[in-house]
């Protein structure tokens, strides 16, 4: 019989979200606002603590964007963004018209350098003469970034940081949770992330008066009139009251799920630990406390994987995992910036196995869609991009996954 096919990271629900979802039919709250909408942002600011406000949303994009507006970007801005991130990171600024500006990662986190953030900053001032309206810094793979050394550069430069946290829900730096550290926190509850709310996200704001805006965005932008008057551009952002049935179930399991990545990055790292030529990302220092929301490896480059003559000699047809959508067709089989030929052989062997790996991002700033933007590299996120594979992490995954997996890795590794 054929094992069970194991994916990256697959929901999990706790059984309470069918009862929130039936109270919102009952008391016919099937709209954008309402009670679970209320309730679940009550739950995610008791979570995040720091007296933070939050508003959920419909996307974790669609935060990203407000978060945006609200520092004040418009056309012809420049926004300092992480390179290593997933593009819903860095598409916001392209909407506004905005420049995205790419800054490199450090080797010990993988994200945003902050002695290269620093020159950035300085570079850009000295070449247009003005400064750069926001700072995107991610936390990737849930791995907090060393948030107090880019927010003394933020200070020192007096310009807003937005932490994407969509990744690293429930991560801490020094006990503090990830997203409420600058000046708003993005968080994403698609269904693939530490909870779901099938489609969802937030922004965490630091008082009422920055949420009372943010809201005031997501909901239209409408005066106060009897009748519909606007003066300002909004959207239609508002989490649905019947998704956000589903996060304030997801809610009342959201600790265990954090320690069950968490426990299973650890498994992952004690299998690991006598295999030569894989290393699994890790917190750094003890400041550093990960979601782990998924567990990341990097293959050294000398390590030889059974098939790894053969990769890339198709084009590919259909994105790799089968992610939802429409993907339009490769042109070739390669491209100028691919991981390593051992790391695709081992996808490969993987995917034979039946369980599902992915490369990490490939960075922004070698996409071609953002091959005319300003980018400060220092070769660590494409470095990192050509060795590392993303494995199952997710609440679904069991300890015997993880034997299974570790295992298929290693019978992939010839010796
Ligand atoms: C998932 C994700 C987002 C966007 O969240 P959605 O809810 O899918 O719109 C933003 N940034 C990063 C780093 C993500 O991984």
């Amino acid at each position: 019989m054929e094992r069970k096919r194991v994916y990256l990271c697959l929901a999990h629900m706790s059984g309470k979200e069918m009862d929130y979802i039936k109270e919102a039919f009952d008391t016919n709250w099937v709209v954008p606002l309402g009670p679970n909408v209320n309730g679940f942002e009550k739950d995610l600011e008791e979570f995040v603590g720091e007296e933070k406000r939050v508003v959920a949303l419909s996307s974790g994009t669609s935060a990203v964007h407000l978060s945006l507006i609200a520092c004040g970007v418009g056309a012809g801005d420049e926004v300092m963004v992480q390179s290593f991130t997933f593009c819903a990171s860095s598409n916001p600024v392209k909407y506004l018209g905005a420049t995205p500006v790419f800054v490199d990662s450090e080797r010990d986190t993988w994200n945003m350098d902050p002695q290269l953030l620093d020159e950035a900053i300085a570079d850009r001032v000295a070449k247009t003469g003005r400064k750069p309206k926001a700072i995107i810094v991610v936390y990737l793979y849930g791995m907090p970034a060393k948030i107090s050394e880019l927010l003394a550069v933020a200070d020192k430069w007096n310009i807003p940081v937005i932490e994407d946290a969509a990744e690293g829900f429930g991560s801490s730096y020094k006990g503090q949770i990830c997203g409420t550290f600058g000046r708003y926190g993005v968080l994403s509850f698609n269904g693939n992330k530490m909870i779901t709310t099938s489609g969802g996200g937030a922004l965490i704001c630091p008082d009422d008066k920055a949420w009372n805006e943010i809201m005031f965005l997501a909901t239209q932008a409408r005066e106060s009139y009897p009748y519909y008057q606007h003066e300002h551009i909004g959207y239609n952002y508002r989490l649905s009251n019947v998704c956000a049935g589903i996060g304030r179930g997801q809610m009342t399991v959201v600790s265990e799920h954090i320690a069950h990545h968490r426990h299973v990055h650890e498994l992952y790292k004690q299998l690991f630990a006598n295999v030569e030529g894989i290393t699994v990302h890790d917190n750094a220092t003890s400041d550093i406390n990960s979601n782990f929301w998924l567990c990341t490896i990097l293959l050294d480059e000398h390590l030889h994987v059974e098939g790894e003559e053969d990769v890339y000699a198709e084009v590919v047809s259909g994105a790799v995992g089968g992610a939802a959508g429409v993907t339009h067709a490769a042109k070739s089989a390669h491209t100028k910036l691919e991981p390593n030929r051992n790391v695709e052989a081992m996808r490969i062997a993987l995917d034979k196995a039946n369980v599902e790996a992915r490369p990490l991002w490939k960075p922004m700033h070698r996409q071609p869609v953002y091959s005319d933007c300003p980018c400060y590299a220092n070769g660590v996120s494409e470095s990192l991009f050509k060795c590392g594979l993303c494995l199952p992490s997710g609440p679904c995954v069991s300890d015997e996954d993880v034997t299974y997996i570790v295992d298929v890795i290693k019978r992939a590794i010839l010796h």
